[in-house]
């Protein structure tokens, strides 16, 4: 990875970090961090959709003075509540998440919001040479060839958060790129990994938010259940490992505790072990390059630990296989694949479609929009807003 624009904070003072998403889940994660480590870490800004309320408290736990809300009318309500300590600036609307993602006195900028909502904050860290701290992989599977073009512009630092490109970054670091032949990521294999085929016609929401071994939002644990989140893993991977699609494959692994392998030209492979838990990921980018002692404790080798590899079944995961061929195609099949499953995944949430109509209308989605080269981004945001209204209309069907 490139070195940052503009030098990191002083030796010894604090890292600067703003949290977009910080009331979800992996937002929790790197609270739980950022308070081990007051030390070496400091919030100074925090935005979330509308839960106004959990973000007065993290305002007033944490001393923070740089609040956004994406919803207007909670952005609203929470400067008239009287609930945040005077003096914090209540910024409104996607707007106010931008202008937090390039407030000076910010050195890091923890990207967590759920899908694409982040990436125009995203960018304007890029853009006032912040390093990323990058959460949000369908941010990379929109506009991956945009937004890594403007970090290699800005020299801007990408700190993947998302586990096994967290484990892949740790294992490269030092390896020459021309060594490397194969990134293998770790699934899960999720809710339904060994779930007879023919029950899965019934599975409802809540079946698929049954993870087996990690805890996180409702959109990534259904993707987890159908492996739509590996294959957006492996998109995520091309981009920030600069790799073909060849050399980005994916293995079920039953313990979630090796997160990826790295394969290297000469047959040698490196994994990286945590245990399942978001906090070893977020504090690895957010002290990076520092270490220091983990939130939680390691794995423990004092009891028998078994490490399970096997192949994917892409007949129980189509998603997978869908994934893999938009990842072939390029283009803009990604962006398709990526707002049809969002739409999907949400109606599937909604009670609107059964679990795999998921696939039914990310499949009818790829199939209806003719694949292309974007020139540019805003091409690539016609297509999502596109899909996003043509795979809304294919759910109401479903009624
Ligand atoms: P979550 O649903 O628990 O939380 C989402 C956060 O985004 C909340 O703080 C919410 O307020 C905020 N948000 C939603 N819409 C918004 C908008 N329009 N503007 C601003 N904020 C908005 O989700 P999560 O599980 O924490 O996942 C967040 C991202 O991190 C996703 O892209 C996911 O793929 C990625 N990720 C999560 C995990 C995990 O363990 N949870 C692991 C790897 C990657
Ligand atoms: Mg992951």
């Amino acid at each position: 990875m490139d070195a940052p624009a503009h030098p990191p904070a002083a030796a010894g003072a604090r890292r600067r970090v703003v949290l977009l998403g910080a009331t979800g889940s992996i937002g929790g994660s790197a609270l739980r961090v950022i308070a081990r480590h007051r030390d070496r870490l400091e919030l100074v800004g925090i935005a979330a959709g509308s839960n106004w309320r959990r973000l007065s408290e993290i305002a007033r736990e944490h001393a923070v003075r740089s609040v956004a809300l994406c919803d207007p009318a909670a952005a609203a309500e929470a400067t008239a509540s009287g609930h945040f300590p005077a003096g914090t600036r209540i910024l409104p609307g996607l707007a106010g998440l931008t202008e937090l993602a390039s407030m000076p006195g910010a050195d890091v900028v923890l990207v967590a919001v759920v899908g694409t909502a982040g990436l125009e904050p995203a960018l304007a860290a890029i853009a006032s040479g912040k390093d990323l701290a990058l959460a949000s992989k369908e941010i990379l599977v929109l506009a991956g060839r945009f937004v890594m073009e403007a970090a290699r512009r800005s020299g801007t630092r990408i700190l993947p958060i998302d586990s096994e490109h967290n484990a892949v970054f740790q294992c490269i670091e030092g390896h020459p790129g021309a060594a490397l032949s194969r990134v293998i990521l770790t699934a899960s294999g999720g809710a339904f990994r060994d779930w007879p085929l023919e029950r899965l016609a019934h599975a409802t929401p809540s079946d698929a938010l049954k993870h087996p071994n990690w805890s996180m939002g409702p959109k990534i644990t259904v993707d987890s259940a159908t492996l739509a989140n590996k294959g957006l893993e492996l998109m995520e991977a091309q981009w920030l490992f600069d790799l073909r699609p060849s050399q980005c494959a994916a293995v079920i692994h039953t313990q979630s505790l090796v997160h990826c392998l790295v394969e290297f030209t000469d047959g040698s492979m490196l994994a990286q072990l945590a245990p399942s838990s978001m906090t070893f990921p977020i504090q690895h980018a957010l002290l990076y390059p520092g270490r220091a002692p983990g939130v939680e404790p390691p794995v423990d080798f004092t009891r028998t630990v078994n490490l399970d590899f096997r192949p994917v079944d892409e007949a129980r995961f189509p998603m997978l296989r869908l994934a893999r061929e938009a990842m072939e195609a390029a283009g803009v099949a990604p962006a398709v694949f990526n707002a049809a499953n969002e739409v999907a995944v949400g109606a599937f949430l909604g009670g609107r479609i059964p679990f795999l109509a998921i696939h039914a209308v990310v499949a009818q989605s790829l199939a209806r929009n003719a694949n292309f080269e974007p020139p540019g981004l805003s091409a690539v945001l016609e297509v999502d807003s596109e899909v996003r209204r043509t795979a809304l209309e294919d759910v109401a069907r479903f009624k």
